[in-house]
């Protein structure tokens, strides 16, 4: 399926001739699923993130903070604090877990946890952070960890669109205890579906690997190396593995993943350039000290028309989407733990004037100009 012609995608992925011929020499070798192509791009991963930490390549990133939380032991009856302004998953995998997900409320500049009211919302039952490193954008990594050393806390960093992102002179998984990444389609870098945790003590990770793959004792490629032994199952497992086909297709992307954040970061300068004198028109800032990953470029519109916007971008071939709504004020969240509007209302406000605009490596200039010159537009009639 191609592109339509006068249409401006919300996003087409990077993934070339590269990853073709990746892809295609993996499909030569024995074993398809996970083997020596997923360890390669394990250790490539570390090296990247920086090192001294170990990386688990996983069937996404929502299968990756979920084992986050089992690595640390987090069950019923504890509390896990995290952002309402974040995709599902960051919660969800709490409730996996059996856990109990504590919304707390943003900063307005960032959409970022707000440190502060982390700290006011930590509990007796408290025993874990969910950080979102919005948008490519780290959160404050240097507090936070000191807050959670303070409470006896972990610290997982939800870096679903951060694998690039730097803060600090930190990368996601230094300060953090584990850091979940996100291969999905639209990610930074993609194998359509995929993930990964980073992991800094060795024990903890020691847990992972069986918990990928059934509570198995030995993978198949693990036996394969020798004549047939039986394996054991040690625990109760999930089916969360990478396949060498995905890191195959991976490796290539990870080589050049600086190379497309500086793509994106050029873009997003346009934009930011092109909207900062505009009154009715914001968008979150990047801190002094911050490397985004440029995950998304989102404009923040005035609430009541925003949907309006949606629309008629939509109308003039813009693609757009919302990331995102506030998701305590979606339906299962609000049921299950009773959020009304305006509980926390930094966040509620992101998600009620958010709209991500198109922005990736092969978004043409001319392409850039339309978008930019369609916002205006609507924007003028409201
Ligand atoms: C995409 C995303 C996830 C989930 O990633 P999957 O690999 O699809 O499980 C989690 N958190 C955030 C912030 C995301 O954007």
């Amino acid at each position: 399926m191609s592109d339509k012609p006068d249409r401006v995608e919300f996003y087409r992925h990077s993934v070339g001739d590269e990853e073709v011929a990746a892809v295609t020499e993996a499909l030569g070798d024995i074993f398809l699923t996970t083997g020596a192509r997923v360890k390669q791009f394990e250790l490539a991963l570390a090296d990247y993130l920086g090192g001294g930490i170990d990386v688990l390549g996983l069937s996404s990133c929502t299968a990756a903070l979920h084992l986050a939380l089992l690595g640390f032991d987090i069950g019923p009856g504890d509390e896990v604090i995290t952002s309402p302004m974040t995709f599902v998953a960051s919660a969800n995998a709490i409730l996996y877990a059996g856990a109990t997900p504590v919304f707390v409320d943003v900063e307005p500049t960032t959409g970022n946890l707000d440190v502060a009211q982390v700290s006011a919302a930590v509990t007796p039952r408290t025993k874990a952070v969910v950080c979102v490193h919005l948008y490519g954008q780290l959160c404050d990594m240097r507090a936070l960890r000191e807050l959670c050393d303070r409470h006896d806390l972990r610290l997982i960093e939800d870096a679903a669109h951060a694998v690039d992102g730097l803060r600090d002179g930190v990368r996601p998984g230094q300060l953090g205890d584990a850091a979940a990444f996100s291969f999905h389609a639209v990610k930074n870098i993609t194998s359509a579906e995929g993930g990964a945790i980073a992991v800094r003590d060795s024990e903890v990770f020691a847990k992972l690997r069986p918990l990928s793959l059934h509570g198995q004792s030995a993978g198949a490629d693990a036996r394969y190396a020798s004549t047939y032994r039986h394996w054991d199952m040690v625990t109760l497992g999930y089916k969360y593995n990478l396949t060498n086909l995905q890191a195959a297709m991976l490796l290539p992307q990870l080589a050049r993943v600086d190379r497309q954040r500086d793509a994106r970061e050029r873009l997003a300068h346009v934009y930011e350039q092109a909207f900062a004198d505009v009154d009715g028109i914001e968008f979150p800032r990047v801190v002094d000290g911050a490397t985004s990953g440029r995950h998304l470029f989102t404009i923040w519109v005035p609430a009541a028309d925003r949907d309006r916007y949606l629309t008629e971008l939509g109308e003039r071939g813009i693609g757009v989407a919302v990331n995102y709504r506030a998701i305590h004020l979606l339906s299962y969240y609000q049921q299950r733990l009773g959020h009304l509007r305006g509980s926390f209302p930094v966040a509620e406000s992101i998600g009620d004037r958010t709209i991500s605009i198109p922005l990736y490596p092969s978004l043409r200039d001319d392409e850039q100009q339309r978008v930019i010159e369609a916002v205006l537009a609507v924007h003028r009639v409201s």
